[in-house]
Protein backbone atom coordinates (compact mmCIF):
# COMPACT_ATOMS: atom_id res chain seq x y z
CA UNK A 1 0.00 0.00 0.00
CA UNK A 2 2.40 2.66 0.56
CA UNK A 3 4.45 1.65 -2.76
CA UNK A 4 0.98 3.07 -3.94
CA UNK A 5 0.15 5.92 -2.22
CA UNK A 6 4.54 6.98 -3.67
CA UNK A 7 3.73 6.52 -6.80
CA UNK A 8 0.21 8.22 -6.65
CA UNK A 9 1.53 11.07 -5.18
CA UNK A 10 3.60 11.56 -8.43
CA UNK A 11 1.09 10.43 -10.65
CA UNK A 12 -0.73 13.25 -12.58
CA UNK A 13 -3.44 11.83 -14.72
CA UNK A 14 -5.29 8.76 -13.63
CA UNK A 15 -7.59 6.51 -14.97
CA UNK A 16 -9.84 4.23 -13.20
CA UNK A 17 -11.57 1.07 -14.76
CA UNK A 18 -13.41 -1.86 -13.34
CA UNK A 19 -15.38 -5.04 -14.67
CA UNK A 20 -17.81 -5.07 -17.28
CA UNK A 21 -21.44 -5.62 -16.33
CA UNK A 22 -20.54 -3.68 -13.20
CA UNK A 23 -22.06 -4.05 -9.72
CA UNK A 24 -22.06 -2.00 -6.31
CA UNK A 25 -18.57 -2.80 -5.53
CA UNK A 26 -17.35 -2.04 -8.93
CA UNK A 27 -19.01 1.27 -8.71
CA UNK A 28 -18.82 2.11 -5.83
CA UNK A 29 -15.62 1.35 -5.47
CA UNK A 30 -14.07 3.12 -8.57
CA UNK A 31 -16.13 6.39 -7.67
CA UNK A 32 -14.53 6.75 -4.19
CA UNK A 33 -11.06 5.97 -4.89
CA UNK A 34 -11.29 8.54 -8.02
CA UNK A 35 -12.73 10.95 -5.96
CA UNK A 36 -10.49 10.98 -3.44
CA UNK A 37 -7.68 11.48 -5.59
CA UNK A 38 -9.18 13.95 -7.14
CA UNK A 39 -9.88 15.90 -3.32
CA UNK A 40 -5.55 15.62 -3.45
CA UNK A 41 -5.90 17.35 -6.35
CA UNK A 42 -5.25 14.76 -9.43
CA UNK A 43 -6.82 14.55 -12.44
CA UNK A 44 -8.66 11.53 -12.77
CA UNK A 45 -10.89 9.93 -16.08
CA UNK A 46 -13.74 7.24 -15.16
CA UNK A 47 -14.09 4.23 -17.48
CA UNK A 48 -16.94 2.15 -17.77
CA UNK A 49 -17.44 -0.22 -21.01
CA UNK A 50 -20.96 -1.29 -19.60
CA UNK A 51 -23.95 0.88 -18.92
CA UNK A 52 -24.74 1.78 -15.15
CA UNK A 53 -27.45 -0.69 -13.85
CA UNK A 54 -30.63 1.64 -13.20
CA UNK A 55 -30.31 1.02 -9.57
CA UNK A 56 -27.08 2.52 -9.03
CA UNK A 57 -27.87 5.81 -11.16
CA UNK A 58 -29.03 7.52 -8.23
CA UNK A 59 -25.14 7.90 -6.48
CA UNK A 60 -24.04 11.25 -7.10
CA UNK A 61 -20.91 11.45 -9.31
CA UNK A 62 -21.91 8.65 -11.46
CA UNK A 63 -22.60 10.79 -14.54
CA UNK A 64 -18.21 11.02 -14.92
CA UNK A 65 -18.67 7.20 -15.16
CA UNK A 66 -18.13 7.57 -19.59
CA UNK A 67 -17.40 4.53 -21.65
CA UNK A 68 -14.96 6.88 -23.83
CA UNK A 69 -11.80 7.29 -23.12
CA UNK A 70 -9.04 9.89 -24.32
CA UNK A 71 -7.78 8.83 -28.02
CA UNK A 72 -4.14 10.05 -27.11
CA UNK A 73 -4.43 7.93 -23.91
CA UNK A 74 -3.18 11.07 -21.41
CA UNK A 75 -2.50 8.74 -18.55
CA UNK A 76 0.11 7.87 -16.30
CA UNK A 77 -1.37 5.33 -14.13
CA UNK A 78 -4.95 3.08 -14.36
CA UNK A 79 -6.56 1.81 -11.17
CA UNK A 80 -8.12 -1.19 -11.95
CA UNK A 81 -11.12 -2.21 -9.31
CA UNK A 82 -12.26 -5.62 -8.21
CA UNK A 83 -10.83 -7.13 -11.31
CA UNK A 84 -9.31 -11.09 -10.77
CA UNK A 85 -8.25 -10.46 -14.26
CA UNK A 86 -7.33 -7.41 -16.37
CA UNK A 87 -9.80 -8.53 -18.90
CA UNK A 88 -12.60 -8.14 -17.12
CA UNK A 89 -12.36 -4.30 -17.92
CA UNK A 90 -13.53 -5.35 -21.32
CA UNK A 91 -12.57 -4.25 -24.71
CA UNK A 92 -10.38 -1.20 -23.54
CA UNK A 93 -7.79 -3.79 -22.18
CA UNK A 94 -5.36 -3.33 -25.01
CA UNK A 95 -5.16 0.62 -24.71
CA UNK A 96 -5.15 -0.20 -20.89
CA UNK A 97 -2.13 -2.31 -21.11
CA UNK A 98 -0.19 0.94 -22.47
CA UNK A 99 -0.41 2.90 -19.48
CA UNK A 100 3.05 3.13 -18.08
CA UNK A 101 1.44 2.09 -14.28
CA UNK A 102 -1.02 -0.23 -13.32
CA UNK A 103 -2.16 -0.42 -10.20
CA UNK A 104 -4.67 -3.71 -9.38
CA UNK A 105 -6.99 -3.26 -6.24
CA UNK A 106 -8.80 -6.20 -5.33
CA UNK A 107 -10.51 -8.51 -3.08
CA UNK A 108 -10.88 -11.87 -5.65
CA UNK A 109 -9.13 -14.71 -4.45
CA UNK A 110 -8.20 -15.83 -8.39
CA UNK A 111 -6.93 -12.44 -9.03
CA UNK A 112 -3.97 -13.25 -11.35
CA UNK A 113 -1.89 -10.51 -9.47
CA UNK A 114 -1.69 -8.05 -12.93
CA UNK A 115 -0.12 -4.48 -13.01
CA UNK A 116 2.48 -3.53 -11.75
CA UNK A 117 1.31 -2.86 -8.12
CA UNK A 118 -1.10 -4.98 -6.81
CA UNK A 119 -3.11 -4.43 -3.31
CA UNK A 120 -4.96 -8.01 -2.91
CA UNK A 121 -7.14 -8.43 0.04
CA UNK A 122 -9.26 -11.94 -0.47
CA UNK A 123 -10.43 -11.17 3.23
CA UNK A 124 -11.84 -7.55 2.34
CA UNK A 125 -15.58 -8.18 1.99
CA UNK A 126 -15.81 -5.70 -0.73
CA UNK A 127 -13.07 -3.94 -2.82
CA UNK A 128 -14.77 -0.42 -1.01
CA UNK A 129 -13.14 -1.71 1.80
CA UNK A 130 -9.32 -1.81 0.94
CA UNK A 131 -10.51 1.86 -0.98
CA UNK A 132 -11.56 2.77 2.71
CA UNK A 133 -8.56 1.99 3.98
CA UNK A 134 -5.90 3.38 0.82
CA UNK A 135 -8.08 6.93 1.11
CA UNK A 136 -7.12 6.83 4.93
CA UNK A 137 -3.70 6.28 4.44
CA UNK A 138 -3.44 8.95 1.90
CA UNK A 139 -4.95 11.69 4.28
CA UNK A 140 -7.73 11.93 1.25
CA UNK A 141 -10.87 13.57 2.82
CA UNK A 142 -13.78 11.50 3.13
CA UNK A 143 -17.08 13.66 1.67
CA UNK A 144 -20.67 12.16 1.97
CA UNK A 145 -20.62 11.23 -2.36
CA UNK A 146 -17.56 8.88 -1.24
CA UNK A 147 -19.19 7.73 1.78
CA UNK A 148 -22.18 6.98 -0.06
CA UNK A 149 -20.29 4.91 -2.43
CA UNK A 150 -18.42 3.19 0.20
CA UNK A 151 -21.48 2.57 1.77
CA UNK A 152 -23.07 1.16 -1.34
CA UNK A 153 -20.04 -1.31 -2.75
CA UNK A 154 -20.11 -2.62 0.98
CA UNK A 155 -23.87 -3.08 1.10
CA UNK A 156 -24.46 -4.58 -2.18
CA UNK A 157 -21.15 -7.12 -1.54
CA UNK A 158 -22.19 -8.46 1.36
CA UNK A 159 -25.93 -9.00 0.28
CA UNK A 160 -26.41 -6.29 3.33
CA UNK A 161 -24.34 -7.94 5.87
CA UNK A 162 -25.70 -11.30 5.39
CA UNK A 163 -22.89 -13.38 3.05
CA UNK A 164 -19.73 -15.02 4.39
CA UNK A 165 -17.51 -12.37 3.29
CA UNK A 166 -19.59 -10.00 6.04
CA UNK A 167 -16.73 -9.35 8.98
CA UNK A 168 -16.10 -6.83 11.59
CA UNK A 169 -14.80 -3.86 9.25
CA UNK A 170 -17.69 -4.32 7.23
CA UNK A 171 -19.95 -2.77 9.84
CA UNK A 172 -17.12 0.01 11.36
CA UNK A 173 -16.56 0.99 7.76
CA UNK A 174 -20.57 1.26 7.17
CA UNK A 175 -20.87 3.21 10.87
CA UNK A 176 -18.37 5.53 10.20
CA UNK A 177 -20.05 6.42 6.63
CA UNK A 178 -23.25 6.86 8.34
CA UNK A 179 -21.46 8.84 10.60
CA UNK A 180 -20.44 11.33 7.45
CA UNK A 181 -24.13 11.24 6.19
CA UNK A 182 -25.29 8.35 4.57
CA UNK A 183 -28.64 7.11 5.13
CA UNK A 184 -29.09 3.18 5.15
CA UNK A 185 -32.62 3.68 4.52
CA UNK A 186 -32.63 6.06 1.65
CA UNK A 187 -29.25 3.65 -0.24
CA UNK A 188 -31.13 0.34 0.40
CA UNK A 189 -34.39 1.65 -1.22
CA UNK A 190 -32.55 2.66 -3.96
CA UNK A 191 -30.19 -0.22 -4.52
CA UNK A 192 -33.71 -2.85 -3.88
CA UNK A 193 -36.14 -0.68 -3.96
CA UNK A 194 -36.46 0.73 -6.70
CA UNK A 195 -37.27 -2.41 -9.32
CA UNK A 196 -38.95 -2.21 -12.97
CA UNK A 197 -42.29 -3.98 -12.79
CA UNK A 198 -40.80 -6.37 -15.39
CA UNK A 199 -37.75 -7.38 -12.91
CA UNK A 200 -40.25 -8.68 -10.81
CA UNK A 201 -42.05 -10.15 -13.67
CA UNK A 202 -38.29 -11.93 -14.60
CA UNK A 203 -38.23 -12.71 -10.88
CA UNK A 204 -40.93 -14.75 -11.01
CA UNK A 205 -40.02 -16.79 -14.43
CA UNK A 206 -36.29 -17.32 -12.86
CA UNK A 207 -37.98 -18.60 -9.85
CA UNK A 208 -39.49 -20.93 -12.17
CA UNK A 209 -37.13 -22.23 -14.15
CA UNK A 210 -35.27 -24.08 -11.34
CA UNK A 211 -34.24 -27.62 -11.28
CA UNK A 212 -32.34 -29.70 -8.61
CA UNK A 213 -29.96 -32.18 -9.06
CA UNK A 214 -31.61 -35.73 -8.13
CA UNK A 215 -29.34 -35.57 -4.81
CA UNK A 216 -31.04 -31.95 -3.80
CA UNK A 217 -27.32 -30.46 -3.55
CA UNK A 218 -27.44 -28.56 -6.62
CA UNK A 219 -30.09 -26.22 -8.37
CA UNK A 220 -29.99 -24.55 -11.41
CA UNK A 221 -31.69 -21.31 -12.22
CA UNK A 222 -32.09 -20.46 -16.09
CA UNK A 223 -32.68 -17.24 -17.84
CA UNK A 224 -33.21 -17.27 -21.46
CA UNK A 225 -32.92 -14.36 -23.90
CA UNK A 226 -37.18 -14.91 -24.34
CA UNK A 227 -37.50 -13.89 -20.73
CA UNK A 228 -35.37 -11.17 -21.06
CA UNK A 229 -37.40 -10.32 -24.39
CA UNK A 230 -41.15 -11.19 -23.21
CA UNK A 231 -40.17 -9.20 -19.87
CA UNK A 232 -38.63 -5.77 -21.35
CA UNK A 233 -35.21 -6.75 -19.34
CA UNK A 234 -31.71 -6.81 -19.41
CA UNK A 235 -28.48 -8.51 -17.80
CA UNK A 236 -28.50 -5.74 -15.14
CA UNK A 237 -31.92 -6.84 -13.84
CA UNK A 238 -30.06 -10.74 -13.24
CA UNK A 239 -28.38 -9.12 -9.70
CA UNK A 240 -29.41 -10.88 -6.91
CA UNK A 241 -31.61 -13.64 -8.72
CA UNK A 242 -29.55 -16.02 -7.72
CA UNK A 243 -29.68 -16.48 -3.87
CA UNK A 244 -33.22 -17.72 -4.71
CA UNK A 245 -31.84 -20.76 -5.97
CA UNK A 246 -29.32 -21.21 -2.77
CA UNK A 247 -31.88 -20.35 -0.28
CA UNK A 248 -33.67 -23.91 -0.77
CA UNK A 249 -32.85 -26.27 1.78
CA UNK A 250 -30.18 -28.68 1.32
CA UNK A 251 -28.66 -27.23 -1.80
CA UNK A 252 -25.14 -26.50 -1.15
CA UNK A 253 -24.50 -24.98 -4.95
CA UNK A 254 -26.58 -22.68 -6.66
CA UNK A 255 -26.15 -22.08 -10.44
CA UNK A 256 -27.36 -19.63 -12.83
CA UNK A 257 -27.22 -19.58 -16.07
CA UNK A 258 -28.28 -16.71 -18.90
CA UNK A 259 -27.71 -15.82 -22.56
CA UNK A 260 -25.40 -13.18 -22.92
CA UNK A 261 -25.07 -11.62 -26.59
CA UNK A 262 -22.03 -10.37 -27.86
CA UNK A 263 -20.95 -7.85 -30.78
CA UNK A 264 -18.29 -9.31 -32.31
CA UNK A 265 -16.67 -7.23 -35.32
CA UNK A 266 -15.75 -10.51 -37.18
CA UNK A 267 -18.75 -12.61 -36.64
CA UNK A 268 -21.25 -10.23 -35.36
CA UNK A 269 -23.99 -11.06 -32.49
CA UNK A 270 -22.42 -13.74 -30.81
CA UNK A 271 -24.05 -16.17 -27.95
CA UNK A 272 -22.23 -17.37 -24.79
CA UNK A 273 -23.99 -18.53 -21.97
CA UNK A 274 -22.58 -16.93 -18.11
CA UNK A 275 -23.28 -18.97 -15.02
CA UNK A 276 -22.71 -17.62 -12.13
CA UNK A 277 -22.47 -20.14 -9.27
CA UNK A 278 -23.00 -19.51 -5.23
CA UNK A 279 -22.21 -22.00 -2.38
CA UNK A 280 -21.77 -22.54 1.07
CA UNK A 281 -19.18 -22.00 3.10
CA UNK A 282 -17.51 -25.56 2.58
CA UNK A 283 -17.79 -25.67 -1.08
CA UNK A 284 -14.88 -23.77 -3.09
CA UNK A 285 -17.16 -22.82 -6.22
CA UNK A 286 -14.29 -20.04 -7.07
CA UNK A 287 -11.95 -23.09 -8.01
CA UNK A 288 -14.91 -24.42 -10.41
CA UNK A 289 -14.76 -21.20 -11.99
CA UNK A 290 -11.25 -20.86 -12.35
CA UNK A 291 -11.88 -24.84 -14.03
CA UNK A 292 -14.25 -22.99 -16.76
CA UNK A 293 -11.56 -20.13 -17.53
CA UNK A 294 -13.49 -17.41 -15.28
CA UNK A 295 -12.70 -16.45 -11.06
CA UNK A 296 -14.48 -15.14 -8.03
CA UNK A 297 -14.81 -16.01 -4.48
CA UNK A 298 -14.75 -19.25 -2.38
CA UNK A 299 -18.49 -18.69 -2.08
CA UNK A 300 -19.50 -16.63 -5.35
CA UNK A 301 -17.98 -17.35 -8.66
CA UNK A 302 -18.59 -16.99 -12.29
CA UNK A 303 -17.44 -17.72 -15.93
CA UNK A 304 -18.28 -17.36 -19.59
CA UNK A 305 -18.56 -20.11 -21.62
CA UNK A 306 -20.16 -21.07 -25.77
CA UNK A 307 -21.58 -24.37 -25.19
CA UNK A 308 -25.57 -25.25 -25.10
CA UNK A 309 -28.08 -24.93 -22.35
CA UNK A 310 -28.48 -28.55 -22.83
CA UNK A 311 -24.66 -29.04 -22.19
CA UNK A 312 -24.06 -26.82 -19.33
CA UNK A 313 -26.93 -28.33 -17.34
CA UNK A 314 -25.46 -31.83 -17.70
CA UNK A 315 -21.84 -30.42 -16.52
CA UNK A 316 -23.56 -29.12 -13.72
CA UNK A 317 -25.37 -32.12 -12.77
CA UNK A 318 -22.51 -33.61 -13.23
CA UNK A 319 -20.94 -31.60 -10.61
CA UNK A 320 -23.60 -32.40 -8.33
CA UNK A 321 -22.62 -36.16 -7.42
CA UNK A 322 -19.62 -34.55 -6.31
CA UNK A 323 -21.17 -32.46 -3.70
P1 LIG B 1 -21.36 -13.30 -10.97
O1 LIG B 1 -21.11 -14.52 -11.78
O2 LIG B 1 -21.49 -12.10 -11.86
O3 LIG B 1 -22.49 -13.45 -10.05
O4 LIG B 1 -20.07 -13.02 -10.14
C1 LIG B 1 -19.67 -13.71 -9.00
C2 LIG B 1 -18.24 -13.38 -8.71
O5 LIG B 1 -17.39 -14.02 -9.65
C3 LIG B 1 -17.93 -11.89 -8.80
O6 LIG B 1 -17.07 -11.54 -7.76
C4 LIG B 1 -17.27 -11.75 -10.14
O7 LIG B 1 -16.33 -10.72 -10.14
C5 LIG B 1 -16.63 -13.09 -10.38
N1 LIG B 1 -16.71 -13.45 -11.80
C6 LIG B 1 -17.84 -13.59 -12.52
N2 LIG B 1 -17.57 -13.92 -13.80
C7 LIG B 1 -16.23 -13.96 -13.90
C8 LIG B 1 -15.32 -14.23 -14.99
N3 LIG B 1 -15.74 -14.52 -16.22
N4 LIG B 1 -14.00 -14.17 -14.71
C9 LIG B 1 -13.56 -13.89 -13.48
N5 LIG B 1 -14.35 -13.63 -12.41
C10 LIG B 1 -15.67 -13.66 -12.61
MN1 LIG C 1 -17.72 -7.04 -8.63
MN1 LIG D 1 -16.27 -7.03 -5.18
Amino acid sequence: MDKIIQHLKHSDHILIASHTNPDGDAIGSSLAIGLALEGLGKKVTFYAESPIPAVYRFLPEIDRMTDKIEANNPFDTAIILDCGDISRVGDAVSMIQQIPTIINIDHHITNTKFGNYSLIETSACATAEIVYRLIKKMKAPIDKTIAMSLYTGIMTDTGSFRFSNTNRDSFAICEEMVAIGVNPYRIAQQVYGTYSLGRIKLLNRAIDSIEISENGKLSVMTITKEMFDETNTKPDDIDGLINYAKRIEDVKVAALIFEQWKNNRKDGARKTYHVSLRSEETVDVGAIATFFGGGGHTNAAGFSIESTLAGIKATLLDLANKL
